[in-house]
């Protein structure tokens, strides 16, 4: 296992203790009802947690990735809305800490670690794994952009005060013609659709956006214009890792879970954990999630060293890689519970919705595998 700093472990038994004392008791309320957890974004907040990979002057502790994935792992373990919640904000952010000026990130970035929300827009109704078939135009007008179009689907839109959104400001040009914005809330055109219903990670909505003419000035565009498809990519990278971490901390919470019902149930006068049926099931899923942790953490290093011919394809491995092992790991861990597995009064139902996603969002299991594909291939 990875030797950490003293301080970095004092950080991260501190984030243990509250997933484990405050957010794990409010786990299946919060999927119950569906309704964000402001207390939860106040928890994160006033421990320093909501992106304290920034750097100190942006509100951060310039923490590694690495840490930050273990820190989402825990979460992950107690409640994976609650990690999203991290998630979404740090996916926001991406674009703005990789491409914005330095007046961008002092506008933005210190608000975003004390309690501002961000979200990420770039997907559309005709426009999901083919991103580049988006239609949202923003077009220059003076010292503005007008912006028209839509998104779907966006983690907190509904909320957020500020949403990075994609859009073209020179179609024609393809990926060379995809700008990035800040657009604030409030701004006049915004329009919100609805909040979808869902199957899991229910703690966070996600909703449709319209953009009705609405004006983003010229300063609130994140870095060159024609630059926001490379932006884009390079912030899902950070992103995969980030899902990844989710998804290895889920898996370990069904493992926790199904490990602990085992040793209590008995049937045939015993308890189940002595079936080798249920002994061989716990220890793939053990291999499982310990072969997706340091696949997720190999991705988390080479993010923190910037090795850029190694990020994309270890993030997207690790991606797709740890979102079907929590889909697999979740799925035995409900079988090992039996017929409580499948009832609520138990969470690894929950994790099993949970789970699914991971392997839809930041880009599809399917993606990220020719992604990786690619990126070993390439001459
Ligand atoms: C709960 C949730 C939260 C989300 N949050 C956000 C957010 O905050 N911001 C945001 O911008 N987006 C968000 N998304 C959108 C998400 O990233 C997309 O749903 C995802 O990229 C897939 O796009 P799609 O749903 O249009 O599926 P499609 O692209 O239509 O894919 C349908 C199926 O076809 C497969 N497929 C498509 N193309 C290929 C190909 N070339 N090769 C092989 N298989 C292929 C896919 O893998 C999938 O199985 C969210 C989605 C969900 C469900």
């Amino acid at each position: 296992m990875i030797e950490l700093a003293p301080e970095q472990e004092v950080i991260l038994s501190a984030v243990r203790e509250i997933a484990q004392k405050k957010l794990k008791p409010r786990a299946a309320e919060i999927d119950e009802s569906a309704e964000f957890p402001w207390d939860t974004v106040k928890i994160f907040s006033e421990n320093g947690i909501m992106a304290p990979f920034l750097p100190e002057k942006y509100g951060g502790i310039g923490m590694e990735y690495l840490i930050f994935s273990m820190i989402l792992e825990e979460i992950s373990k107690c409640c994976a809305s609650s990690a999203l919640i991290l998630i979404a904000q740090g996916d926001g952010i991406m674009p703005v800490l990789y491409g914005g000026n330095d007046e961008l990130k002092e506008r933005f970035l210190p608000g975003l670690t004390k309690g501002k929300l961000i979200a990420f827009a770039a997907t559309e109704p005709g426009a999901g794994s083919d991103i580049l078939s988006m239609k949202t135009k923003a077009v220059r007008k003076g010292e503005n952009y007008i912006l028209n179009g839509q998104k779907c689907f966006i983690t907190n839109g509904a909320i957020a005060d500020v949403i990075t959104v994609y859009a073209y400001t020179d179609p024609d040009k393809g990926p060379k013609g995809i700008s990035a914005f800040l657009v604030e809330k409030g701004s006049e055109g915004l329009v919100y659709g609805k909040n979808e219903k869902k199957m899991g990670m229910r703690g966070c909505p996600n909703s449709e956006l319209f953009f009705e003419d609405l004006v983003v000035p010229e300063k609130n565009r994140i870095g060159e214009e024609g630059k926001g498809f490379y932006n884009m990519m390079a912030a899902l990278d950070t992103s995969r890792m980030f899902s990844a971490s989710q998804a290895v901390g889920l898996a370990q919470g069904a493992i926790d879970e199904a490990t602990e019902y085992a040793k209590q149930r008995v049937q045939f006068g015993r308890s189940i954990s002595e079936f080798q049926a249920i002994q061989f099931m716990i220890a793939d899923m053990v291999a499982a999630t310990e072969a997706a942790r340091l696949l997720t953490y190999q991705a988390a290093r080479h993010l923190d060293k910037k090795r850029k011919h190694q990020i994309s394809r270890f993030c997207s491995m690790a991606k797709f890689f740890a979102s079907d092992t929590a889909m697999k790991v979740t799925t035995d861990a409900v079988q090992v519970l039996g017929g409580y597995g499948y009832m609520k009064d138990f969470p690894v139902e929950r994790m099993m919705r949970d789970a699914k996603l991971i392997q839809i969002y930041t880009g599809t299991n399917q993606i990220m595998r020719v992604v990786a594909g690619r990126e070993i291939l390439k001459k």
